[in-house]
């Protein structure tokens, strides 16, 4: 509060004109200004001014309602506060307007008006004077002898009688107890008359009161009237627990006009049952100390709230919650790695590799019963059972599973909660998810890591990091919570698509494990082992309703989805059972409904009489309509100018056309279908190392010219155009393109390539050979073109695939391009490459 002690006011004051509430010398109040004359004052004089004294002026209370503000001024009321305004906030909404916040710091008199526009500008007379308040009471002095000092000793103790009925743990009484002592007792009946229930007329026949003897007598019969209600209440309190607890309330130090805060004594009665109940279950949680110390400090605070108060369903809410984690309690861990085995062998097909992996690491936490060690990261493309083998891992181990997506969350506060002052405020996703499942050592799957924003509020990753690492996560603290929580227990598992786009630190603290796409062969199995039974199952139906042969499967598989995963198969098969529910459920229904007598009848017209339904090619088109892809490569590769590349994706690898044309021009390369910087420069290089060696492979132009560039435009296209590419590898593709288009030879229709090209035409190594040779194996592709030095790569294919590619190690273009053209490509023998002459040395 306020000392206006030593102040003296300037002889000219800006008046701030309101009918919202008086300001008395020592307390602060919110105004809220929308008419136009308080509105020039807010803006030229408190916005613009420098000085301290820029932000003093005065307040009139009780004009009439300033809407009518062009009105030429009414009358004012002849006696003021005069204060600083301590903030400043401007708002549009619902119509432009400012709201105040003035400590009021003496009174004044308007002798004059000087102007009325913009706003109102007054000659004032300060009537406080400041300096006879510097005596204090702590001194023993008084305000006054005679009257006056009896006066004022009267009402000095009738505040200590209000302030002994109060709780003393509220900070406001607290507060106002404090005050008590250090002001000087001629300042107390305006600091009283603020803080206690007064109504604005009271409060202004204290304002008007100039000497500081009625300005007690004024005040001190509403501290009276406070204080018997008090009485009273307590009286009926002791009858009846559920009398109207709003008789007494203070307002916090004046601030907000309007709210009342209830400073009554603990709610007891209904309430009181309901608080013991939560009493109990908080010492029946069994939370650490540390958080149960805070528990019961806010269980404290929750009782002497009112329920209307917001802060009351916020306290409430963070007990529940406190409550209901599960702080000590947790599974037993099962591990047999033999059972873990057969589990994992059981729910999937095929990912070899990463099974092994998994068991290790079980086998290891086994031995030595600590969980710190690496997180496993699962990286591949969607819908290759990322998830899935998660799920499987909190089988084994006999936890329970959470998933937490992260894809999208740019805000830290969704790992770590926000911090309780905020409206809504609610804790983060790990605590919510061991809320969910109820035990403090799940497994928890954090999917899509490499999908983790980043925005103003903060970095996600690095809460992460907080939750993941061994050393730090045994105390880690939620915003909301505010105590430590023991992740300790919780097994984390990661999941992303691509590792690229995973912040290093995170990375770092993780173990990659990458897991490829399928074979087609393997989506058979996958399909008929897992996939057609559990959507069997889903949709309620049985093997000896539906049956899909092994080459309808592989219809489905080839022909209506694309894709490294097997999510959209088994969408697929979904729809196909839905349809076939559907035609046995109509069965069902006509059996059921007939009379007796007339069933056989009926059952013949509508019930499909052939159990199992069959799902052939016609049945497929007839439920999933005409097929989505055709095997296109042998059809799209009729022209010179067009080639297979391969290209890798975070949805795994795929096939990609590169097409070619020219025209007459002035040699100019266009290029097209988002490419980028990297992309560019191969397609100049591509372009170089071709003119460099057009007459050994006898390129030319449009009208048989040895430049293929003279006299020529150029244009590549990587289509897929709405698809930003980027990367090395398509080098060998665009050469080869070009070649086709400038020799006018037609590409081999079943070769697809890979691999980084240099100026002098070697072929050098890519990434993600084994997803782009699953894709050019889906795409029915015979031949596959790679760089020599990715040869290790191929031992990580299925046999399947081995055995059904033919497989070309490049080592240069000459290479590429002899097994990329029907016959060889060749060059011109005497200016054959150097390795073939170089190996008969
Ligand atoms: P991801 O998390 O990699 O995107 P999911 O784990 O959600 O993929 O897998 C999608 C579906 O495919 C799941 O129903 C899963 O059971 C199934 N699935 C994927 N791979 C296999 C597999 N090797 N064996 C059996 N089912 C699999």
């Amino acid at each position: 509060m306020a000392s206006a002690g030593g102040i003296q006011i300037p002889n000219r004051l800006p008046l701030l004109l309101t009918h919202e509430g008086v300001l008395l010398p020592g307390s602060t109040v919110r105004f809220s200004v929308d008419s136009p004359r308080n509105m020039q004052l807010v803006g030229q004089r408190l916005l613009k001014g420098t000085s301290l004294k820029s932000t003093i002026i005065g307040v009139i209370p009780n004009t009439r309602d300033p809407e009518q503000d062009s009105d030429p001024l009414p009358p004012l009321h002849q006696i003021g506060t005069a204060g600083i305004a301590v903030q400043v906030v401007g708002s549009n909404w619902p119509k432009p307007h400012y709201t105040l916040l003035i400590t009021g710091l003496c009174r004044f008199r308007v002798s004059s008006l000087l102007t009325e526009r913009p706003f109102v500008l007054a000659e004032v007379e300060q009537l406080d004077k400041l300096e006879q308040y510097t005596t204090s009471t702590a001194d023993g002095a008084t305000a006054g002898d005679g009257e006056l000092g009896e006066l004022s000793q009267r009402f000095y103790q009738a505040a200590v009688q209000l302030l002994g009925m109060l709780d003393m743990s509220v900070p406001v009484v607290a507060k106002f107890r404090r005050l008590l002592d250090s002001l000087p007792r001629e300042t107390l009946p305006d600091v009283v008359a603020s803080m206690i229930r007064t109504s604005n007329k009271e409060k202004l026949q204290v304002l008007d009161a100039v000497s500081l003897e009625e300005r007690f007598r004024k005040a001190l019969p509403m501290l009276s009237r406070q204080i018997e209600g008090l009485k009273l209440l307590q009286k009926s309190r002791k009858m009846s627990p559920d009398t109207d607890k709003r008789v007494l309330s203070v307002r916090k130090g004046g601030v907000f006009p309007g709210r009342q805060f209830n400073l009554d004594e603990d709610d007891e009665g209904e309430d009181g049952d309901d608080m013991a109940a939560l009493e109990r279950k908080i010492q029946g949680a069994s939370m650490p100390e540390a958080a149960l110390r805070v528990c019961l400090k806010e269980l404290k605070r929750l009782k002497k709230m009112p329920q209307s108060m917001p802060e009351y369903a916020l306290t409430r809410n963070y007990l529940e919650l406190m409550v209901e984690l599960p702080w000590s309690k947790s599974t037993k861990d099962c591990l047999d790695i033999r059972a873990a085995r057969t589990l994992l062998d059981n729910d999937h097909y095929a990912m070899d590799k990463l099974k092994r992996r998994v068991l290790e690491y079980l086998a290891v936490r086994q031995l030595k019963t600590s969980l710190k060690g690496p997180i496993l990261c699962f990286v591949g493309p969607p819908g290759v059972g990322k998830t899935s083998v998660g799920r499987s891992i909190a089988r084994t181990l006999g936890r329970e599973f959470h998933r937490i997506a992260l894809g999208g969350v740019c805000d830290q506060s969704d790992i770590r909660g926000h911090r309780r002052t905020y409206v809504g405020s609610m804790p983060g996703r790990i605590i919510n998810g061991l809320k969910t499942v109820g035990v403090n050592n799940p497994v928890f799957l954090l999917d899509e890591v490499d999908k983790l924003g980043k925005s103003l509020q903060g970095d996600p990753a690095a809460a992460l990091l907080e939750v993941l690492d061994p050393e730090q996560n045994h105390s880690f603290t939620d915003h909301y919570l505010n105590v430590a929580f023991d992740l300790s227990q919780v097994l984390f598992i990661a999941t992303a698509n691509t590792t690229a786009t995973i912040p290093p630190a995170l990375l770092d603290r993780m173990e990659v494990l990458q897991v490829p796409g399928y074979t087609q062969e393997e989506k058979l199995e996958i399909a008929h082992r897992h996939l057609i039974p559990n959507q069997l199952e889903q949709h309620g139906l049985t093997p000896q309703q539906l049956l899909l042969p092994q080459d309808s499967t592989q219809d489905v598989i080839s022909r209506y989805t694309r894709e490294a995963g097997v999510r959209s198969l088994e969408r697929k098969i979904g729809a196909i059972c839905r349809a076939v529910a559907v035609k046995v459920a109509e069965g069902h229904r006509v059996k059921e409904a007939t009379p007796s007598g007339q069933e056989q009848q009926q059952e013949d017209k509508a019930a499909p009489p052939e159990m199992p339904i069959v799902i052939d090619h016609v049945a497929l088109k007839d439920i999933l309509g005409p097929p989505l892809f055709e095997m296109e490569v042998s059809e799209r590769l009729t022209l010179p100018g067009v080639a297979l590349g391969l290209a890798w994706t975070p949805l795994g690898g795929e096939i990609m056309f590169v097409e070619a044309s020219r025209m007459e021009g002035e040699g100019q390369l266009t290029l097209t279908g988002q490419l980028g910087d990297v992309m560019k420069e191969s397609a100049h290089l591509a372009i170089s190392w071709l003119r460099a060696n057009a007459r050994t492979y006898q390129l030319t132009n449009l009208v048989g010219g040895p430049d293929p560039m003279e006299g020529t435009d150029i244009h590549l296209h990587f289509p897929a155009g709405a698809v930003t590419k980027d990367g090395p590898s398509a080098g060998v593709t665009m050469v080869t393109c070009l070649a086709s288009l400038f020799s006018g030879r037609l590409v081999r229709s079943d070769v697809a390539m890979t691999g980084e090209i240099t100026l002098r035409g070697l072929v050098l190594p890519v990434g993600g050979i084994k997803d782009k040779v699953l894709a050019a194996h889906r795409a029915g592709v015979k031949r596959v073109v790679l760089p020599k030095r990715n040869e290790k790569d191929l031992e990580e294919l299925p046999a399947n695939v081995q055995a059904d590619l033919d497989f070309v190690m490049a080592g240069n273009l000459d290479d590429v391009l002899n097994a990329s053209f029907d016959g060889g490509f060749p060059a011109k023998a005497s200016t054959r490459s150097h390795p073939q002459i170089s190996s008969k040395l």
